[in-house]
């Protein structure tokens, strides 16, 4: 029987609201995606769509976790998390275990595997 695998890729970088808003990497992302339909077709994958988004760390709480370097949103500083309009995609949805939950912790930011499993936004609480 036929069947299609969908394979999802996520990454990001890190950049700067002044360098978004000057498009300075606009020729870095365009050779980025060529490379990237090179590959998938190599390997006879169909490429088909791709967005990027950028999140404003310091207004959404988003940042790495201190101990792990996962990516999170501080929930203890937002604890609404994303606003789907704003960002046009439901980051909490689609995105969720990509920025994991995390809180502030004895002077620390750590993402919700890090916390202690008591804290509000632990992974076991
Ligand atoms: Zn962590």
């Amino acid at each position: 029987m036929k069947q299609f695998a969908i394979k999802r890729l996520y990454s990001y970088f890190e950049t700067t609201s002044q360098e978004a808003k000057d498009n300075i990497f606009d020729e870095k992302i365009a050779t980025f995606d060529e490379e990237l339909r090179v590959l998938l077709e190599k390997y006879d994958f169909r490429y088909i769509c791709d967005d990027t988004r950028f999140i404003t760390a310091q207004q959404m709480s988003v940042q790495k976790c201190e101990q792990c370097n996962h990516l999170m949103v501080n929930r203890d500083k937002n604890p609404m998390r994303f606003n789907k309009e704003d960002l046009w995609i439901d980051l909490d949805t689609d995105y969720n275990f990509i920025i994991w939950d995390g809180g502030s912790y004895e002077g620390k930011e750590l993402c919700m595997d890090c916390l202690p499993i008591g804290h509000r936004w632990g992974y076991s609480s």
